[in-house]
């Protein structure tokens, strides 16, 4: 028989999946590693596996014991269905601005959820600070111990996509993979598969697509790290300072986009190619597209189809959310 011994061996080993529209409008080939087919329903599946199992390998997290995190919800809730399969309890802080979908999984999941309001990154009250305070809190207090995850700085975050992520799409391009493009929440993502690839193959381009209203682009265009204009409704992506899994990634291309160019790209795709994705893997693709028109017709480029669009039903595919956004509503959503 061949059986998964318990829901972590579902982790990884996504498809690849050609993206036809933007492959014929590129000339290039198109690809989108389906992270969205993780057990928890996205990318960070792997990142809450990864940092899990390095904390019990450097004996940090005890049988019976407690993870804390703060978290735009996807890590949460990788983190929460991984403790609950290895007998581990989890605490999970996150700005109440987030989508009710993930919240709502988090409930349903178990987690003990604080919400917490939106703040930014050097206020105290931020959901990361929040979180490093309660696992410090929770460490004195839990019979078996509490430990914080930390997957901003924890460099088990971004070693688990470069063992894995980056592996999976090195081999299943067969190495003809000239080029990979991504948002960043944390930067583990970039930054494992960055490495990946670039061990392969250092002429790899690797490219960083980021939302109004974050610093990335502007670090990485032009050294400084600005906000730069506008704002997004994407979640799980969008930061303003270098994170320790940030630092490590290695970045040729910069972009930024707008939430009004970047969203098209998940509408066009569900109604289409009957593909419906969350709007970090809308800007991904978008980023994909202009690293495809900078490489020229026939390259191969590679993005992270990060999540699910269900995920975000309130928000991305009501019509009267957009519209209060400002956001062009797509015609078959209009009611
Ligand atoms: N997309 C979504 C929907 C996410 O939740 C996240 C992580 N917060 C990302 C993209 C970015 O991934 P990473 O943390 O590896 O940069």
């Amino acid at each position: 028989m061949l059986t998964a011994p318990d829901v972590t061996q579902l982790i990884g080993n996504t498809p690849l999946l050609h993206l036809r529209q933007v492959s014929e409008q590129t000339g290039c080939t198109i690809l989108g590693k389906a992270e969205f087919l993780n057990p928890g329903g996205s990318v960070k599946d792997r990142t809450a596996l990864g940092i899990i199992r390095a904390a019990e390998k450097a004996g940090d997290l005890q049988p019976g014991g407690r993870i804390v995190e703060g978290t735009a919800g996807n890590t949460g809730i990788g983190l929460t269905l991984v403790a609950n399969a290895l007998g581990y309890k989890s605490t999970v802080v996150m700005p109440i601005t987030q989508s009710k979908e993930k919240i709502d999984s988090l409930e349903l999941l178990g987690a003990d959820l604080h919400l917490v309001p939106a703040a930014s990154y050097d206020d105290d009250k931020h959901y990361v600070h929040t979180a490093a305070r309660l696992a410090d809190k929770l460490a004195g207090k839990e019979e078996h111990g509490a430990i914080w995850a930390r997957q901003f700085d924890n460099p088990a975050n971004m070693a688990i996509h470069e063992a894995t992520t980056g592996q999976e799409i090195w081999a299943q391009t067969e190495g003809r993979v000239d080029g990979f493009v991504c948002s960043v929440g944390t930067g583990g993502t970039l930054a494992g598969v960055s490495s990946a690839l670039k061990s392969h193959n250092p002429g790899v381009a690797i490219g960083i697509v980021d939302p109004c209203g974050a610093s990335l682009y502007n670090h990485f265009a032009k050294g400084r790290l600005e906000k730069s204009e506008g704002n997004s409704i994407i979640e799980g992506i969008g930061i303003n300072h270098i994170t320790d899994n940030l630092a490590a990634a290695q970045v040729d291309h910069a972009y930024h986009i707008r939430d009004e160019d970047a969203l098209p790209y998940a509408y066009n795709l569900l109604q289409h190619e009957g593909l419906c994705l969350g709007g970090s893997s809308a800007i991904n693709i978008a980023g994909a597209v202009k690293l495809a028109e900078e490489l020229g017709p026939g390259h191969t480029i590679v993005t992270i189809l990060c999540d699910y669009g269900t995920r975000y039903q309130s928000k991305l595919f009501n019509p009267v959310y957009l519209e209060n956004k400002g956001l062009p509503v797509p015609e078959w959503l209009q009611i």
